[in-house]
């Protein structure tokens, strides 16, 4: 059963409520956390509070609670909720202010979680998806994970609007991201995603399918490459807490590999299984 935590009340999503004032409705000015839970387990529950404990410093939020604090919290709205696979999501705002103002008001924060159900795909179910290339139209801070999502909503659905299923952004000469995932390619065999910047998010499943492929002995590289080397990819992967890690088979009018998933792609995909299962 979804639930929703609002400013410290429990409720179903339908009833929870905020100001029209609220800073996160008025200015997008909050930020996010998406984290799985799998077989009632929170996966990377640490990454992600010291992702959020960093977004919110960064756009200068002091702490609401301690990260003890947010796991009791996160683990008691997992049990409420009795949702075996789920996300959870997070979204911390600078809260209500009384009139629109662009100055920061003097109340506190506003704290939202919710617990849904999520059933992550399974291999039979994975489709490699279409993608076309896009400008990374953004602001200069895309490592932080702010609620402002509007460049990525229109960039994702003129995708849509053109028959692709989302798109790969690209910044100057340079391959940033998904429109709300990590991007990987495997060149003359090698696995490459972007090195994190202030251009792209810090995916935590970006570190876990690093980790898995490091483990496989997998060769892996950090490096920024263009749309070249895109289309040039034998395999080319999107990673995020949702999707976990799907194959992309065509980008734009150019496909990639045989267009179906590949071999290296598999290998991955299934550490990454067997790692979700074990690791908290
Ligand atoms: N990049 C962007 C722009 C995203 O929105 C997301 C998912 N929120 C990701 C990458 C992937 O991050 P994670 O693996 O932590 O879900």
């Amino acid at each position: 059963m979804a639930i929703a935590y609002l400013n410290g009340q429990w409720m179903p999503p339908s009833e929870a409520k905020v100001s029209v004032f609220d800073r996160g409705f008025m200015f997008g000015d909050g930020v996010y956390e998406v984290m799985p839970v799998y077989d009632g387990r929170i996966f990377t529950k640490a990454q992600h509070l010291v992702r959020l404990a960093r977004s919110q410093a960064e756009i200068g939020l002091a702490p609401v609670m301690s990260a003890e604090a947010w796991s009791t919290l996160l683990d008691e709205a997992v049990e409420k909720s009795g949702e075996a696979q789920a996300l959870i999501y997070i979204q911390v705002t600078r809260g209500a202010a009384t009139e629109r103002s662009h100055v920061y008001p003097d109340s506190p924060p506003t704290v939202l979680l919710t617990v849904t159900a999520f059933q992550p795909k399974t291999v039979a179910e994975i489709q490699p998806l279409k993608v076309e290339t896009a400008e990374d139209i953004r602001w200069h801070r895309a490592d932080i994970k702010v609620t402002s999502l509007i460049a990525n909503g229109m960039i994702k659905n003129r995708a849509l609007a053109n028959g692709y299923d989302d798109a790969i952004m690209i910044r100057g000469d340079k391959v940033t991201e998904g429109t709300a995932s990590n991007v990987f390619i495997v060149a003359d065999g090698e696995i490459v995603t972007p090195p994190k910047s202030q251009w792209l998010l810090h995916g935590i499943t970006r570190d876990e399918m690093i980790r898995v492929a490091v483990e496989a002995g997998l060769p892996l590289r950090e490096a920024d490459f263009g749309e070249t080397q895109l289309r040039a990819a034998s395999e080319i992967w999107l990673s995020s807490t949702g999707l976990e890690l799907v194959p992309v088979g065509q980008v734009n009018d150019h496909r990639i590999g045989d267009g179906l998933p590949g071999p290296i792609w598999r290998q991955v995909f299934e550490g990454f299984q067997a790692r979700k299962r074990l690791v908290d």
